[in-house]
């Protein structure tokens, strides 16, 4: 066993290291265990793993040592006690509000959320007599003004999709907790690479790993991190309910892991050099890009999460038919509604991720026909602005 506790390692060396258990073999890299289950040498020790008198795997929908390398190393890199991996993004944010919220209790959440996380909010907890209310993501009083008697959780994600406003995360924290409540940080687009909302005051982190933490777009996975008495709480529902992460995408997870920071950094470079070009192209009416001076969150995204970020979106002049048309011309950026991938991808929010919003609500929380989302990859910044120019041949 590579043991790490104790010493004092930089986010690099965890990214590589942490939550290595070798085995009897001593492979060099991570062993990948796909085993549903485990053998006992008794019937006086299976009682005990079962007991959880004696720690140890039982059975892989709530223990796998694969899956429990992944959770060690996540929980490293995002400072926290612990973690628990989950089947998908969904299933970390399912879970934890399962886990932690009863019926009668309220969410207090930022808008312009994951438009899963709106419907799960809205259609799926109020049917369970858990009530959310939506506030504009920057406007740190509404959160306060929103707060009720019985609200247990503030869930915010941030810098938010499609337009990249950014939630000030310590001071709705300082919020959450003057209101006796919890907060939940979506920290998808940014990773721990970027940004560490534990650090800022948040009590949970939630990821969808099937994005920037695997990174290269082949498997579905989520996490929750924070401190081990809350998360040992989501633990406990998982192993009852059984939305757990398959050892295969733990183990491809965890390796993406060990390039996530050269990833981000590379890929935050390259989509600001994309959003500068794109300011000064004539077509282009408006740039969202928390990395350059003009976001209105400029100072706070250098404070928050140090760079922009790898999401970059932008209005064109001529609405739909115009936004269809650049996204049309282009030869080499994959048109899907994905992100977080090596591949640089683009979408029409109106007509895509954001379709099944009225079209007054689109219009109201700034989505335009004209607006497009370009999550940048890892191809050269000169190849993309000639595909978004509609000059790849
Ligand atoms: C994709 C995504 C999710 C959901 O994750 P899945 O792995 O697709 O279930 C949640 N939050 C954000 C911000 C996302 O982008």
């Amino acid at each position: 066993m590579a043991d790490h506790s104790g010493l004092s390692l930089d986010f690099d060396t965890l990214a590589v290291r942490a939550g290595i258990e070798r085995s009897q073999f001593n492979e060099h890299s991570e062993a990948m265990y796909l085993t549903s289950s485990f053998v006992f040498d008794s019937a006086a020790q299976a009682a005990a793993r079962f007991s959880g008198e004696e720690p140890g795997n039982v059975y892989a929908r709530f223990t796998n040592p694969t899956v429990s390398a992944l959770q060690t190393r996540l929980a490293a890199l995002e400072g926290g006690e612990a973690c628990v991996a989950t089947a998908s993004g969904m299933a970390a944010i399912l879970s934890t509000v399962m886990a932690l919220l009863k019926s009668g209790d309220h969410i207090v959440a930022s808008q312009g959320l994951f438009g899963s996380t709106q419907q799960l909010f809205g259609n799926v907890f109020s049917r369970f007599g858990i009530e959310t209310t939506f506030v504009p993501a920057a406007d740190i009083a509404a959160y306060d003004a929103a707060a009720r008697p019985n609200t247990r959780l503030f869930f915010v994600e941030t810098p938010s999709n499609p337009l990249t406003e950014l939630v000030d995360i310590a001071a709705v924290a300082e919020v959450a907790h003057r209101h006796g409540a919890l907060l939940a940080v979506d920290n998808c687009f940014c990773t721990p690479a970027l940004q560490r909302p534990l650090a800022l005051g948040a009590d949970l982190v939630i990821h969808s790993a099937t994005k920037y933490l695997d990174g290269q777009g082949r498997v579905l996975g989520g996490a929750v991190v924070g401190g081990a008495t809350l998360i040992e709480e989501v633990f406990r529902f998982l192993r009852t309910a059984g939305p757990c992460l398959s050892p295969f995408n733990a183990w491809v997870i965890l390796k993406g892991l060990e390039t996530l920071r050269i990833r981000m950094e590379a890929q935050s470079a390259s989509a600001l050099a994309l959003a500068q070009w794109l300011a000064d192209q004539p077509q282009v009416e408006r740039v969202y890009y928390p990395g350059l001076p003009s976001h209105p969150q400029h100072q706070l995204a250098l404070r928050q999460q140090g760079s922009g970020g790898a999401i970059v979106s932008f209005d064109v002049v001529g609405g739909r038919a115009a936004a269809w048309q650049l996204i049309d011309a282009t030869r080499l950026i994959s048109i899907t509604a994905n992100l977080g991938d090596t591949k640089t991808t683009i979408t029409h929010p109106a007509s895509t991720t954001h379709g099944r919003i009225s079209a007054e609500a689109r219009a109201a929380s700034g989505i335009g026909e004209g607006l497009i989302r370009v999550a940048v990859g890892l191809e050269s910044v000169a190849d993309l602005q000639a595909d978004l120019a509609g000059l790849t041949r």
